[in-house]
């Protein structure tokens, strides 16, 4: 069984990240001193992804920044067969409290 995960986290890994375009504050990272970068932040999870395009359109580096505690040793990350059954897991979880409070329980 893999270690707990944030469901955010486990969902990211499953659906793929939900990305916006943002502008990134002062001091922080903005992409190489070449090219054009865009600035992508995860809605979900909160990483990070730069995108910087070269003048023909392509993309000539993608540099990701990851959320704390994302990133796991390679002996731990999960399998997707794994991570699909968390998210079901908590999906039904998450149905069965809807269920509790459209009955007027609160959800323990
Ligand atoms: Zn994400």
């Amino acid at each position: 069984m893999p270690k707990p995960m944030k469901p955010e986290y486990r969902a990211c890994r499953t659906t793929r990240h939900w990305m916006e375009t943002f502008i990134p504050g002062p001091g922080e990272y903005r992409g190489p001193d070449w090219g054009h970068t865009i600035a992508l932040l995860c809605v979900r999870c909160g990483m990070q992804r730069f995108v910087t395009i070269d003048s023909l359109g392509n993309i000539s580096t993608s540099r990701y920044i990851a959320p704390p505690d994302y990133k796991l040793p390679a002996d731990e990350v999960p399998t997707n067969g794994e991570l699909r059954i968390a998210l079901l897991r908590d999906q039904r979880k998450t149905e069965r409290e809807g269920a509790r409070r459209r009955n007027g329980k609160r959800a323990s």
